[in-house]
């Protein structure tokens, strides 16, 4: 999505961005460490504005994947959702910090801090593709869980807790915490 850095003014102006399959290949690495499907390729609302030389851009991205949930592995579709807000300046002559920088200034006329919150940005016309893949990854559910109060499977024969029950004792250990209230305890009774 390029963003034309001379028609961002003082007054905020509303892009609307919709990704595709190839968006999807090109720019997210997003949620490499679980199998998914996209089922609702992203939407995302940006809006910019001009803060003396600097440009804000915010937004917010709406998605939906179908996945594994990690506890009782039924397969399940869960809306991926997120929002960002980052401050890009101005490069002019400083150095990026790393060749990284370097190279995305040079493709994509932005690079990114750590945080994504700021960044700087050179020329007239910016690709802010980079910024809406990072929304997207850290959007990405980590551990997917169908649902709060999924019971997950029982380790040991493997039935769905959430539809039947088994006989299998419960070998959870004991929280290490609860050692801990103990010993606090016993600390308090004896002071
Ligand atoms: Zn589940
Ligand atoms: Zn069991």
């Amino acid at each position: 999505m390029k963003l034309s850095v001379d028609r961002v003014a003082e007054a905020p102006t509303e892009h609307h961005f919709e990704a595709d399959a190839d968006w999807w290949r090109e720019w997210t690495g997003a949620g490499e460490d679980y199998s998914y499907a996209v089922a609702e390729w992203p939407r995302f609302e940006v809006r910019a504005c001009a803060q003396g030389e600097d440009l804000a851009l915010e937004g917010s991205l709406d998605a939906a994947i179908d996945v594994e949930c990690s506890r009782c592995l039924k397969r399940y579709r869960q809306g991926v959702r997120g929002s960002f807000g980052v401050t890009l300046e101005p490069i002019r002559d400083r150095r990026p910090p790393d060749p990284e920088s370097i190279e995305m200034l040079e493709r994509f006329g932005l690079c990114l801090g750590d945080e994504l919150d700021s960044g700087w940005y050179r020329g007239k016309e910016i690709l802010i593709d980079p910024l809406l893949a990072e929304a997207t990854a850290v959007a990405m559910p980590f551990q997917p869980v169908c649902r709060d109060e999924c019971m997950g499977l029982c380790p040991q024969c493997g039935v769905d807790r959430n539809r039947a029950s088994c006989d299998c004792k419960d070998q959870r250990p004991e929280s290490p915490f609860a050692a801990l209230a103990v010993l606090q305890k016993d600390a308090e009774e004896s002071s």
